[in-house]
């Protein structure tokens, strides 16, 4: 398999500088932060494997952790498979991907930080921005108000929400995400609880308010 070694190539004017070993934070969140973005310009989506966190309170609103490892997305030995010729998604397979990071945290000078102890970053597989995009983690969308509006609308088509999610927010969902968030969504909208049915009693009763009031004031 060829080794894929990461670079950044992406022509931006806010191009992270190079992860090095030795790279110290004073948070846990600026770690988290530099980690994110830095993978999310060389493709490489980092999944939290192991962690301990600080007993000192005090610490635990900065630092956090004792130390941090983190791996990459398709670390981790492959699954085999079913024998029954069904494919494994292609976007999420495992390959004993050695990249892997590692933040532990240290007294320098008598501060505390999170210091990178451990640095590999050599994936043994393809990376690309789709293969990124296409990862689970990243086809989450914002539920923002507008949104669950047009989730909730029936005549607005799941290809009509993709497109406006991968427009608004650079998320690339599949057919089947947008129809499980438009489940999610109006089951949190209209819960299936002995509520339910006094909702729809007032839903209907104000839409009949609605409907006079309009009337109203359109037959003027
Ligand atoms: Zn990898």
């Amino acid at each position: 398999m060829a080794t894929a070694q990461v670079e950044s190539t992406k022509p931006t004017s806010t191009i992270t500088s190079p992860l090095c070993v030795g790279e110290t934070f004073n948070s846990y969140a600026e770690a988290e932060l530099r980690i994110h973005q830095w993978g999310e310009q060389n493709n490489t989506l980092f999944i939290k494997t192991d962690g301990k966190r600080v007993k000192h309170e005090d610490l635990q609103k900065t630092v956090g952790y004792e130390y941090i490892s983190y791996a990459c997305k398709q670390g981790g030995p492959p699954r085999v498979g079913s024998g029954r010729g069904i494919r494994v998604n292609q976007r999420t397979v495992k390959t004993n991907c050695p990249v892997k990071l590692r933040l532990v945290h240290e007294i320098i000078d008598g501060e505390h930080r999170l210091v990178i102890k451990t640095l590999v970053l050599n994936h043994n597989h393809e990376i690309s921005e789709e293969i990124y995009k296409g990862y689970p983690e990243n086809r989450r969308a914002n539920v923002t108000p507008e949104l669950v509006e047009l989730l909730n609308t029936p005549e607005v088509s799941n290809t009509v929400v993709r497109d406006f999610i991968k427009r608004e927010q650079g998320v690339h969902m599949l057919p089947r995400d947008v129809n499980n968030l438009r489940k999610r969504v109006h089951m949190e909208a209209f819960p299936k609880s002995e509520e339910t049915e006094v909702r729809v009693i007032n839903i209907y009763s104000s839409i009949r308010l609605n409907a006079q009031q309009l009337g109203g004031s359109n037959s003027v």
